[in-house]
């Protein structure tokens, strides 16, 4: 299986769209690997999990379009995971394409979001291409490409249900975990039911990791790399994770520093891998 980290900053970007921090400063001036425009996975070439306002960006940056993506899923309906606007222009005159029917899997909120989106300028041609899932907590479904995609309880939002997502295929599995503080414990006891009697554990766990160094506690709706610690060890003892596991980092704020200075740092600390935009990692057994 594998991840093609096309965004990996926090909603604001790094640099903060609005901001002359030294950071922000700091990455606009260096540019590439210290810019992390907003949170996007693409898995196999094949599906991606968010849409934000930065996937146009991420599309000439990969050198790919989006016309023949059947399955978008969607994390929450925060604007950095899922900027529904663009979807007007999947038809009409806006392409000379035929695209294939779009299903995009998310919660009852990201499904409101939908429809304000593009209630304005949407054609009923382009609309009859896409179909919106609300998906629940813990009911595994199987996308158009084959994927098994489960939305598992985050701890992130006071106002919608945030979905965090075990993805799997092929006997290899991917636990994307952002946006998200520490997991709720049926999230949790959920993997555990899956994972403790299996020999192949998950294979690959990207960490919210918003606040690098600083450890944000039980109750917070982002992770920083001692949350991400705590919570490893957490899986581990449950089962859910094991000696092959590979973890990742991403969804970084300006406010942690994320130079690639302070990213290094963090990998020697935690031994995690820090993701970049454009970075790509390939799971295996
Ligand atoms: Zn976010
Ligand atoms: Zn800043
Ligand atoms: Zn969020």
């Amino acid at each position: 299986m594998k991840l093609r980290f096309l965004g990996t900053g926090a909603a604001e970007g790094v640099p903060a769209i609005y901001c002359q921090c030294e950071t922000c400063q700091t990455a606009r001036e260096r540019g590439g690997k210290e810019l992390h425009s907003r949170t996007q996975v693409m898995v196999d070439e094949t599906f991606c999990i968010d849409f934000p306002p930065d996937a146009y960006y991420h599309a000439l940056q990969g050198k790919f379009d989006y016309s023949q993506m059947q399955t978008l899923i969607v994390t929450h309906s925060h604007l950095d995971h899922f900027y529904a606007c663009d979807f007007v222009l999947r038809g009409y005159k806006y392409t000379k394409t035929d695209c294939k029917p779009l299903h995009i899997y998310g919660n009852a909120e990201v499904g409101k979001v939908y429809e304000e989106s593009v209630k304005r300028e949407m054609r009923d041609e382009v609309r009859a291409n896409i179909v919106f899932h609300e998906l629940h907590p813990f009911a595994p479904v199987v996308t158009a490409d084959g994927y098994t995609v489960t939305a598992l309880s985050a701890q992130h939002s006071k106002t919608e249900d945030a979905y965090v997502y075990l993805i799997e295929k092929d006997g290899l599995s991917y636990l994307h975990l952002t946006d998200t503080g520490r997991l709720p414990m049926e999230t949790l006891d959920y993997l555990q039911r899956i994972f403790e009697r299996r020999e192949n554990k998950i294979n690959g766990v990207c960490f919210d990791c918003t606040f690098l160094f600083y450890t944000a506690g039980a109750v917070s709706r982002h992770m920083g790399l001692g949350d991400n610690q705590a919570q490893q060890e957490e899986m581990r003892a449950r089962g859910i994770v094991g000696e092959r596991t590979v973890y990742m980092i991403t969804h970084y704020s300006h406010n942690s520093n994320p130079l690639v200075e302070t990213l290094e740092k963090a990998q020697m600390a935690y031994g995690y891998v820090p993701t970049y935009d454009g970075f790509e990692i390939r799971l295996t057994k």
